[in-house]
């Protein structure tokens, strides 16, 4: 797969909370190839970062040739993204990275944070409609629902306050999500701990899982060794950005 560097159109930002934006991108060439968990990275041509700042794809329209971002406003780059409007240019460096395999049979996948992002387009693209488990802190961070229910046999939630879905953590319902529904393949991605709670659980059941790491990371391509961490089953030097940032679990948490 060729990584490419284009220039795309802003055709859409949208608000969805007050730290949550939605960007639409044309940018037909990566479009057409990105496949899910693979991400890009961004800046805008004028803009006062230098580097640029990686996002999963949490979404294509290939036929119309757009990309879409869904991001939280943490700092200087994503607040600079914030500010960008429908006609503004972004410079995309893209596909970056190994995606997830798409599970064949009934998948669970759990996201936590804006770690939920990827897991729509791997949804959209599973054979069998998946099971999909997020947490967030509160009603707020849980929007993801209506960008994940065309895509899943059933959404189950939990938020740390109890205001939406189940109180508690999604590796608090995990295990009555297993008990009662049949899985095949667990994929994920959100913080680290969520991801080795997961892990745990899936390597219990007997399931097979993915883990998509969200590190920090400079250049995403390999070069920076900003992202490295050490195999626990290769027990090589791996970079997230070049050899991920999907990885069996086993390699990631041991
Ligand atoms: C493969 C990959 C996919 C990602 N996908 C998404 C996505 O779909 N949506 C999304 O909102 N974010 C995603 N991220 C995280 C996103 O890249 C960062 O939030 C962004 O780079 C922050 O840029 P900034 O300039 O706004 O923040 P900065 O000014 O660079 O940093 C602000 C603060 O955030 C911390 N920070 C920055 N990046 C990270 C990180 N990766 N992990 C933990 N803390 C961090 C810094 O230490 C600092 O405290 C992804 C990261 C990776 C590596």
């Amino acid at each position: 797969m060729e990584r490419l560097l284009q220039d795309g159109q802003v055709l859409a930002n949208e608000t969805i909370t007050p730290v949550v934006k939605r960007m639409v991108i044309h940018v037909p060439d990566i479009a057409r190839q990105v496949t899910p968990g693979q991400f890009v990275m961004v800046r805008p041509p004028e803009g006062k970062n230098f580097l640029r700042r990686p996002f999963s794809v949490s979404d294509t329209d290939s036929a119309a040739g757009d990309i879409i971002l869904i991001y939280r406003i943490i700092g200087r780059g994503t607040a600079e993204m914030a500010d960008m409007r429908p006609g503004d240019i972004m410079s995309v460096e893209g596909p970056l990275g190994h995606g997830f395999a798409i599970p064949e049979g009934r998948a669970l996948l759990v996201g936590g944070g804006v770690g939920i992002a990827p897991l729509i387009y791997l949804a959209r693209s599973c054979p069998v409609k998946p099971f999909v488990l997020i947490g967030g802190k509160n009603e707020s961070e849980v929007f993801w629902t209506r960008f994940l229910e065309p895509y899943a046999e059933k959404v189950f939630v939990t938020t740390d306050d109890g205001s939406v879905g189940k109180k508690g953590f999604t590796i608090d319902l995990m295990p009555e999500v297993l008990a009662t529904e049949k899985v095949t393949a667990v994929s994920t991605c959100g913080p680290g701990i969520m991801m080795r709670g997961v892990a745990q659980l899936a390597r219990e059941h007997g399931i097979p899982c993915e883990v998509s790491m969200e590190s920090r990371m400079g250049c995403g391509i390999g070069v920076c060794l900003g992202c490295t961490f050490e195999g626990q089953v290769s027990h090589h030097r791996r970079k997230v950005c070049a050899d991920g940032p999907v990885f069996p679990a086993e390699e990631v948490f041991g």
